[in-house]
Order: C-alpha cells, then structure tokens, then sequence
C-alpha cells in the first residue's frame, strides 16, 4: 500500500508542506484546494515541485456540491467539473474527488444521483481519469458510506469509484460489513484518521479533533481488518484536520503522520493476518518489564546536595564507574545513575537542562529487536563514545533530547552494571523502597500526541483516556500509556502538557529549558515507614494542607487515628472499589524535579482526585 498524505495535515505554505512531506518519507500527496489557491504559482509549477521531490499527486481535493443539483443548475456544475479535469491534468493527477454534497439545493433520490455520476464518470474516461465519491457524515443526503457505494454502483461506470474515509465511517459508528463485499478495483482511495470519541457535531469534531492512527479511540484495526478482506492495496492517505498539528512543525507532523501509518500497517498485519501490501517488516511492540535505571545529569556543584538526598531517601552508593564522574546507587530493585562527567552526553543535557534526568533505561525481552523496530519506525537510534571494556547500550532519542536506553537479559547487556561499575562496599539501612512506580513527563502541549505515538508504536503498551487536571495557573491534561497486567505493569508513564503558561507544568517547561522527567514515583511496601525515615533523616516532604485530611475524615472510613498519622506524614490517599492507594511527595528540586513515593494496594490509578491538592501545594512552596 503506498502512504500518502493530505497537504492539510501539516502547517506552513504549500512549498514548506510538501518538502516536509517528501522528508518524512511520503511518495504521494493529496493537494488540499486552499493550499493550491493560496499558492504564488501556476498548477504546473505544484507539479515539478513534487515531481522534484519525488511525489506523485494523488488528488487535488475537494470537489463540492457536484450531485443531486436541479435541472436548471446541472449543466453549470458539469461545467465546473469540466475545469476541475483541467486543473487535474495540470498537476498531473487523474482522479477527481467529490465528497457528498452539503448544498441545500441538492436534490434526493438515489437514481438521480447515481445518474450524475454515471454521466461525470464518462465524461472523466474521455480525458483518462476516474471520479472518487466520499459520503461526509454531515453532507445533506448522503451522510453513510454505504449509501455512496450504492451510488457507485448504480452508476456503473468504470471510472466510478468510492473513497473511503475513516472518519466519516467510524464518527458514526456504521457497520464496517459492506467495505469487505466492495471490488477492491472499485476503492479508488482510503483516507486515514483516528480521532478522540467525543460528543459532538460531526463538522466541528472533524475540523479540530482528527489525530493520527494510534493518538485517538477510533476502531482502525477493525477497519483495516474489513479493508484488508478485500485486497486492497491502492492509497492510504492521511487526512487530519487538528488544530494541535496547525501549531505545531510541519517536519514532526508529516514524520509522525508517516510513523503512524507504518505502524497501523504492522498492526493490521499482526492483528488480522492479512498480507498487508508493502507493509514494513518489523519485530513486534517490545514489552517492557521495567525501569532498569534512572541516569541524572548533575551540576558538580549540585551533586553534594542531590547524593545528600539520595542517601536521605535510603539509596546507597554500590557503584563508581570505570572510566567517567559517574555513580551508580540502589535500593530494592532501583538503580539510579549520577552522571557528573565534564565530557559527552549528559555533560551537555546538563547544560541545556540543568541538573536533571538525561536517560531512562527500559529492560525488554530483546534490546536488538526493539531499537531495530524504533528504527523501521523511523525513530532515531543514538550511539555515543564508549570507554574500553565498557558497554554500548542501545539507546534511542527520547522525550526533550533525553536518551531512551533497553538493556534484556538475553545479551551482555545484562551485566551493564557490574562490566561498567567497580562495586562500592555500602552499608545503607534503606528506606523501605522497592521499585520505579512510574515516570511522569512534561512537555509542551503540542508535542503530547508526538510522545504518545512514540510509546505506544514501539511498545505493548496502551493509553489510558486523556484527564484534565486543574493547577491553579490553569487546566494540564494528563495522559497515562501502561504496559502489561494489573499486578505486573512494566510500563508506567504519565505525560502532561498545559496551553496555560501560567500552570506548574508550563513552567516546569519554560524553567527546565524544555520538556522532560517531572518526577519519579517510587513505590514502597509501607509508606508510613518510608516517609518516616526519610523524614528523620532530612528529607523535606512537600507540605499538604490541614483542610485536605479534614476531607479525607468527611469522605473516607478512615479512622481518626490513620489520618492523624497521614497528616503527621504529610500522605495522600485515595480508594477506588476497595483498592487503596497512598502517596507523597518531596519538596521540589531547582528546576522543578520532585520524588513521589507510593503505596498500592490493588489500585490501578495515579491518584487523580489528589492531583489539583498536589498542584497547588507546590504553587504554594514555589
Ligand atoms: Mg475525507
Ligand atoms: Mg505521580
């Protein structure tokens, strides 16, 4: 299947849209109307454009209010029709594209729609191109794809076809059956959009909310199922309308735009067993297992004061590193790195982002496998200078230019930190912490489906539904991607993104020189333990407020006695059908990093309900 995508998608003037379309890796392109109109230069000049960069056009789209038209207004519409082939013939395309028509002259009656397009389909023969017939889902008689298959088929004319846009079929929720008993000689293009299920009018809710396959809650796999049934394997073209996209880079969109539709190939193809037609061979989503370890980059200036709280916090320093500034520290199964080296690397993350984490280590079955997956993804690996003896762990460029590393324990990888560390003989007494809970990142709202995509395309994992949180400088929306089952998640990752520039994760944003780690949730057997010691030994908790627990006392079954210890903790609490959850935090770092620590009991969540109390509590000690 060959991927194109809508000149509509991306921002910019037309040249700036089709050069980040043929950088992404596009071969086709569908010309949106405006784009050509609002263009310095004949249709002609479009055509070398893209033939210099290597696209065909697929279509210059749309053509509006074409059927159904009275008597005394056919002719001119088949005269408009005629200068549409024109313009075609200019750019090269053959296929014109006729969505159903909105206007409120349009006339019924299925006969005398399937007879106009009987007609154009002659008309289009004549010069060598074929008519495609979209159903909008807010068009004024033909809303369903299925009734514009039917007038396809009443037609009869062999240069006559459907376009089958996903949006339009999936906003209305219509049985996908028909699509497997369509000729797939008769589709003449698939358009592509996921989108968000909202309650709302089609037109806005298509104009604003479109997003990439994987970034929405649109049943594509089922789709492309029924698609796939036919044997189809003509254009698959992305045509999002999003005002996030308008904002953003034309080169991250089109190159996000061209990932998603790598990836919705594989996932069809893995989902369904179809042959998928020129689908990029690839190993599957990596499941990931766990946090390997946390790399900081610190300021030397910073380290006394951050190896202070790591040894408050219970962690003990087990580990130096063979040829760089580097420490290595545990407790239970976490492992976190201090990079304080002068040279590569984090040396410049630190520069850019002052003291904070540079790299994540994901353990997954197969290291290999995964960063060849990232790679056919069209992800960017990383390799940076390695010291003799020592590893080159497979990394890839993650979230604000941090490094994403996957060690497994199929390969040397496994003993990275015994090859690259000479052990350290520590006796800490710990604080109770056993593993990396989750990982909370922040970044600019725009760049939330970009990440999104990144994650869920290369992992097994899923998305949980986007939450607003309310910060007192305004709304973040908050994102949850998880792997694995409920007692056993690999993956915990939370991004945030605010269009506020007044909220916490704006700032941490604007602060930090750009996105990154927020915080780090670390989980413990027993929180009250946990905090105590820390506690005692210097760490400063992040204050809650007394109203807080005499809500808690109003709206759980606690009793007086476990709120008095909470409170005394500073330690939040939620409960969701009998599971508990209990959390805290630590006091901000500069830049905005915090620790939180966590307690589960059955619960799933990241205490949500507690998160606007948690807000406005750093707003305060800010
Ligand atoms: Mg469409
Ligand atoms: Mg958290």
């Amino acid at each position: 299947m060959r991927t194109s995508i809508a000149t509509v998608c991306v921002s910019g003037n037309l040249r700036e849209k089709l050069e980040a379309t043929a950088a992404a890796g596009f071969s086709a392109v569908e010309i949106f109307e405006n784009d050509l109109i609002a263009f310095p230069g004949s249709p002609a000049d479009v055509r070398r454009i893209c033939a210099d960069l290597g696209l065909s056009i697929i279509t210059c789209q749309p053509f509006r209010d074409f059927e159904g038209m009275p008597p005394e207004r056919r002719q001119r519409t088949f005269d408009r029709a005629e200068r549409k082939f024109d313009l075609l013939a200019e750019l090269g395309s053959d296929l014109l594209f006729v969505c159903s028509s909105l206007s409120p002259e349009a006339l019924g009656g299925i006969d005398r729609l399937a007879a106009d397009f009987a007609e154009l389909g002659q008309r289009a023969a004549q010069r060598k191109m074929r008519v495609g017939y979209e159903a909008l889902s807010w068009a004024r008689h033909i809303d369903d794809y299925r009734d514009a298959w039917e007038i396809v088929r009443r037609a009869n004319h062999p240069a006559v076809g459907a376009v089958l846009d996903t949006f339009h079929i999936l906003s209305r929720g219509l049985d996908l059956s028909v699509i497997r008993s369509m000729p797939k000689d008769r589709i003449f293009l698939v358009q592509v959009a996921d989108a968000p299920k909202l309650q709302m009018d089609y037109l806005s809710w298509s104009r604003h909310w479109r997003c990439l396959p994987g970034q929405g809650d649109f049943d594509l796999a089922g789709f492309m199922d029924a698609l796939l049934t036919t044997g189809y394997d003509g254009d698959l073209s992305l045509e999002i309308f999003n005002d996030r996209f308008r904002a953003g880079s034309a080169r991250s969109v089109a190159l996000d735009g061209h990932r998603s539709l790598i990836w919705l190939l594989d996932e069809s193809s893995r989902r369904s067993g179809h042959l998928v037609p020129r689908a990029t061979p690839m190993p599957p989503p990596a499941p990931v297992s766990g946090v390997e370890f946390i790399e900081f980059a610190v300021y030397e200036g910073d380290r006394p004061g951050f190896e202070a709280l790591l040894t408050a916090l219970g962690f003990a320093k087990t580990g130096i590193h063979r040829s760089k500034d580097v420490s290595l520290w545990r407790q239970g199964a976490i492992r976190i790195v201090v990079n304080s080296d002068t040279d590569g690397f984090a040396h410049s993350y630190q520069i850019t982002h002052g003291t904070s984490v540079c790299a994540l280590a994901l353990k997954v079955p197969d290291a290999a496998a995964t960063i060849a997956r990232a790679a056919a993804l069209l992800d960017v690996p990383h390799s940076g200078p390695v010291g003799e003896g020592e590893l080159d762990i497979p990394a890839l460029r993650g979230l604000g230019g941090s490094l994403l590393y996957f060690v497994d324990d199929g390969s040397a990888l496994k003993d990275w930190s015994s090859v690259d560390f000479v052990p350290v003989d520590a006796q800490v007494e710990g604080a109770g912490l056993t593993s990396v809970d989750h990982v909370s990142q922040t970044m600019q709202y725009e760049e939330m489906l970009t990440w999104l995509l990144f994650y869920t395309s290369l992992f097994e994992a899923r998305k949980t539904p986007s939450q607003a949180v309310l910060d007192p400088g305004g709304v973040v929306q908050s994102q949850v991607i998880e792997s694995g089952v409920s007692d056993a998640r690999g993956l915990r990752l939370v991004l945030n993104g605010s269009q506020s520039h007044r909220t916490l994760s704006a700032r941490f944003v604007t602060d930090f020189f750009g996105s990154g780690v927020q915080h780090i949730a670390l989980a413990s057997d027993d929180i009250r333990r946990s905090v105590a010691r820390m506690t005692a030994a210097g760490v400063r908790m992040l204050a809650i407020p007394e109203n807080y627990y005499d809500d808690l006392q109003a709206r759980s079954d606690l009793s007086e006695s476990e709120i008095a210890e909470l409170k005394a903790l500073n330690i939040l609490y939620d409960r969701d059908a009998g599971a508990q959850f209990w959390q805290a935090y630590t006091a901000t770092l500069d830049g905005g990093f915090f620790f939180e620590i966590v307690q589960r009991s059955g619960y799933q969540g990241y205490g949500a309900p507690n998160a606007g109390i948690r807000l406005a509590a750093q707003a305060r000690s800010q």
